[in-house]
């Protein structure tokens, strides 16, 4: 039986994307956040995306992972990591709700521990869960061909290049473009996001729309959520039509949107 590392696993509600084929916005989900993040670890050369707001999913082996001991209760036991594909569906069955849509796999970085991953996607595909994958790890193209026609939902995230996410950032977005590509042909009902700050500038976003309108992929404007000890802030109004309106020179308007971190102005999980 394989095992892997979880950092959380919890029941909330989507909280990214917009109104755009593949997107689970508003949906309830259970969480998987699996640990390990390959760009903080600096597989771009960087130390990660400069908005991260998951850093404690940075960690390939925390000893601990977090399970919410009742659907929205928000309150967690500790389980020692790590822990077993089996282990995983049995909470996942525990924090079933009659409103669950869909179990999102996030992180961190899902697709960094491959073969927990593939085992995890066969448990929940056997007991019919629908699955959302949200994934930016452009090593894994082979993996994510093996896995693409057991995702329902996917969300790439496209990193803009104030994001810091890699030192060959033109290069990055290709990649990210591809595994796009894969999910799409797999049949994966598929978006990308991008996370804009006020310092995106729209050449760079033009980059991504022109990309995203080849391959015919609803792209998602995400403001940043502001960090309070840093001087990331978020687009003007102004700034995020101009960002709206380049995407809308590639892509049909149904396939273009805005998202904020809804879960964090609720102030739920
Ligand atoms: S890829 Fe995700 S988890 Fe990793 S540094 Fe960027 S935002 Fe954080």
């Amino acid at each position: 039986m394989l095992e892997g590392y979880i950092q959380e696993i919890f029941s909330s509600f989507q909280g990214e994307g917009a109104a755009v084929e593949g997107s689970c916005y508003g949906l309830r989900q259970i969480f998987l956040r699996f640990a390990g993040c390959p760009i903080a670890l600096g597989i771009h050369g960087t130390n990660g995306c400069i908005w991260c707001d998951s850093p404690l999913a940075w960690s390939a082996k925390p000893k601990k992972c977090l399970v919410e001991i009742q659907a929205g209760k928000q309150s967690f036991e500790e389980k020692n990591n790590p822990v077993t594909s089996k282990e995983v569906l049995d909470i996942v069955k525990k924090l079933e709700t009659k409103d669950l849509h869909s179990i999102s796999l996030t992180g961190g970085e899902p697709l960094y521990q491959p073969k927990f991953l593939e085992d995890v996607i066969e448990r929940l595909k056997e007991n019919k869960y629908q699955i959302f994958l949200e994934t930016a790890y452009t090593d894994k193209l082979e993996l994510l061909k093996k896995i693409a026609n057991k995702i329902d939902f996917a969300c790439v995230d496209i990193k803009d290049r104030s994001a810091n996410a890699s030192i060959q950032w033109e290069m990055l977005v290709k990649e990210e473009i591809q595994m796009c590509e894969i999910l799409k042909e797999a049949g994966t009902k598929i978006f990308a996001k991008s996370v804009i700050t006020s310092s995106s500038k729209k050449e760079n976003f033009e980059i991504i729309a022109k990309l995203c309108g080849e391959i015919n992929i609803p792209l998602v404007v995400q403001l940043v959520t502001p960090k309070m000890d840093t001087k990331i802030s978020q687009p003007s109004w102004r700034q995020i039509q101009e960002f709206t309106e380049i995407a809308a020179k590639y892509l049909p308007s149904d396939k273009i949107g805005i998202s904020v971190q809804m879960h964090k102005f609720i102030n739920i999980l």
